[in-house]
């Protein structure tokens, strides 16, 4: 499925910070704001805020979702202890948490709640039975050869179809398993090692278990060997292929695709999108080259991985080894009830978020936000009518594009159903693949369906934004309409930086690389001229240019390419946000605040949502991952761009806070 933009990437969940509003004594005032403004805004905030031993990063964004994560925390308890006169919905979510909570259970229940997989996996004779497994398997919720769900049709965005997507690796992308860098070396080195000791703590015996660690990263990199890597699936035609089911059937003649959508409950269809052909053609050579005992080793692997988290403390332990020390540089493991807020967030978050809108969100932060939103797409039309490089007839279809766009804030007027979704109290390992199970059934019943513009992509307490260019609309929920984001009692300069530059930020998605090629209704059609695109090329390539020689960490410097549409829409939204809040304020400009200008308040809006901290670790990861770049250079990288910095700053000309080539597209 396309990957939809988001502000940021979420790497974990949730101490209980106090909510800090901006003061200018967070400044660093050593250091000159046209040397590094960054480390001007953020320096005093970093050194007081070191990533705790439980994460992998540490930022102001962390700060606000773990004050959200202490409410569900306490609406889970309630819930959880409450015996009599229970809703469905504190039913559900009650018995969900005491069942993740309840570590003696789960230690004396052992490996048990993994019996019916393993039998069923032990059970196979054939390859022949590889569909029949992948059904039960994705059904449950363990991603095994390729992925299967719904979305919107790219060329008639309102239709829903059904969707095939390359899938199966335990790695969290396929350009892990070509690296050949010492590093990445060293880490297939380690994983293959994390997979013998799985394997282990299900009963293989050593030798056994390597041979099938062995196996299992064959079969992995086979398959990862047909997928595309993050840069090229943000290229919509590359992820788009809409074939009848029968040509995908010859993609793959070994794997039985129709008992495998009647199996896994999809209503029928006669096409559908697959997203990767080579990834299909390729994973039927992968089943080709392997003994049926490799794929019920890789199967074992999968099931014991993707619910390690509700096992017994070696499970938990051995993949927190692994996947949170290792690959992300996080020295301890979260406290229990911190991870099962966040898988409950996952599987609940709908029937948790509909008590917290209640308890959190009023009336008010909708409707100021709602006016913020107003004003930047105001912004944004009148930016788009003086831009110099984009021809009229362009133009005109951006600012019919503009004017389509919809506005989502705060929470869903639909909350999603979990009637048919059962929560026994004592089975944590159940519930979460049941939960899975009602999940991709929801996705599945939407095959065939007219696109229904109130299903959220997440529940309201995310702290997080997107545009979805396949909906042309803008998400904004309850939980980012906080400060250091929006404070309603900061004044529009902080405001306009903060949540202002971010609804900017999204807004101009819908024009960008990726968004542009997406009109008004959300299909996928160009509605450039050529020469317009090459103008946009031009000046994003400046973009590119730039950010592609930050470093991120050791001598690794950032993928200009794969962040180009974020970076774009920081100096998009930066630009239309200080247009809006200039208009905001109508030619008077506000007194000086705590010594600051309001331009000079507005851009600390902007770094002071940036501040953060990150393992080396992580710092590595997300560059192959991450279409979003490090806080630093989201911060120095933007205000470099801008004129109104310098001004406001009063930067001489050779300050590195000056981009001697400047790049601007919006
Ligand atoms: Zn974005």
């Amino acid at each position: 499925m396309l990957t939809v933009p988001a502000l940021w990437a979420q790497t974990s969940t949730p101490r209980k910070p106090a909510e800090v509003r901006f003061s200018s004594d967070m400044l660093d005032k050593s250091i000159d704001p046209c040397t590094d403004f960054y480390a001007y805004a953020c320096s005093k905030w970093q050194a007081q805020n070191p990533v705790p031993a439980d994460r992998p990063t540490w930022g102001r964004f962390n700060e606000l979702q773990e004050r959200g994560e202490y409410i569900v925390k306490d609406i889970l308890e309630k819930a959880a202890a409450k015996s009599a006169g229970r809703t469905l919905a504190e039913q559900k979510i009650g018995d969900y948490y005491a069942s993740c909570m309840d570590e003696g259970a789960i230690e004396k229940a052992s490996k048990k709640p993994l019996r019916g997989d393993l039998k069923s996996i032990a059970a196979l004779k054939s390859k022949g039975d590889l569909s029949k497994e992948a059904i039960r398997l994705h059904r449950e919720g363990t991603d095994v050869l390729f992925s299967f769900g719904s979305g919107s049709d790219f060329k008639n965005a309102s239709q829903i179809i059904a969707e095939v997507d390359q899938g199966g690796l335990g790695l969290p992308d396929r350009d892990y398993y070509f690296k050949d860098d010492e590093k990445s070396v060293e880490l297939r080195k380690k994983y293959v090692e994390h997979v013998q000791k799985m394997l282990e703590l299900l009963g293989d015996a050593p030798a056994k278990a390597a041979e099938g660690a062995k196996a299992v990263m064959d079969i992995e990199t086979g398959l990862a060997k047909g997928a595309l890597d993050q840069t090229s699936r943000r290229d919509p035609l590359k992820i788009y292929h809409k074939l009848a089911n029968q040509d995908l059937a010859a993609l793959s003649p070994g794997f039985d695709w129709n008992a495998y959508f009647t199996g896994v409950g999809a209503p029928k269809f006669d096409a559908l999108n697959v997203a990767e052909p080579d990834f299909v053609k390729q994973m039927q050579t992968v089943v080709d080259a392997h003994s049926i005992d490799d794929w019920k080793t890789y199967f074992r692997w999968h099931v014991v991985h993707s619910n390690a988290p509700v096992l017994p403390a070696a499970f938990v332990n051995e993949n927190f080894e692994f996947f949170g020390k290792t690959m992300q540089g996080t020295k301890e493991l979260r406290p229990r009830w911190k991870r099962c807020v966040s898988y409950e967030n996952g599987d609940l978050g709908d029937a948790i978020g509909e008590i917290y809108v209640n308890q959190t969100f009023g009336a008010e932060g909708k409707a100021r936000t709602l006016a913020m939103v107003d004003a930047l797409e105001k912004a944004l039309g009148d930016d788009i009518k003086s831009l110099p490089w984009m021809s009229d007839d362009t133009k005109k279809q951006a600012l019919v594009k503009l004017a389509a766009i919809t506005n989502r804030i705060g929470y869903t007027d639909k909350w999603r159903d979990y009637s048919k979704l059962e929560i026994k109290r004592g089975d944590a390992l159940g519930n979460s693949q049941r939960s899975n199970q009602n999940d991709l059934q929801r996705r599945l019943n939407k095959i065939g369906t007219k696109l229904d513009k109130r299903d959220w992509p997440y529940p309201p307490m995310t702290v997080n934004a997107t545009y979805n260019p396949l909906e042309n609309n803008i998400t904004f929920p309850a939980g980012i309409l906080q400060p250091p984001f929006y404070d309603n009692t900061a004044d529009d300069a902080m405001n306009f930086g903060g949540i202002g530059a971010v609804i900017g930020h999204e807004l101009t998605h819908g024009f960008d690389d990726q968004g542009s090629q997406f009109d008004a209704d959300g299909n996928l059609r160009d509605w450039w001229t050529a020469d317009d695109k090459k103008k946009f090329e031009e000046r994003t390539s400046c973009i590119k240019d730039q950010y592609g020689s930050f470093v991120a960490v050791d001598d690794l410097k950032l993928n200009g390419k794969l962040t180009l549409g974020e970076n774009t829409a920081d100096n998009g939204g930066m630009r239309i946000a200080y247009m809006a809040l200039m208009s905001a304020l109508a030619g008077k400009m506000p007194p000086t605040a705590g010594g600051l200008s309001a331009p000079q308040r507005f851009f600390l809006g902007w770094a002071n949502v940036w501040c953060q901290n990150r393992t080396d670790a992580i710092a590595r990861m997300l560059v192959t991952i991450d279409p979003h770049s490090p806080g630093k250079n989201r911060v120095n990288g933007t205000v470099s761009n801008m004129p109104e910095f310098r001004e406001a700053y009063h930067c001489k000309a050779d300050t590195p806070m000056v981009n001697q080539n400047a790049c601007r597209v919006w």
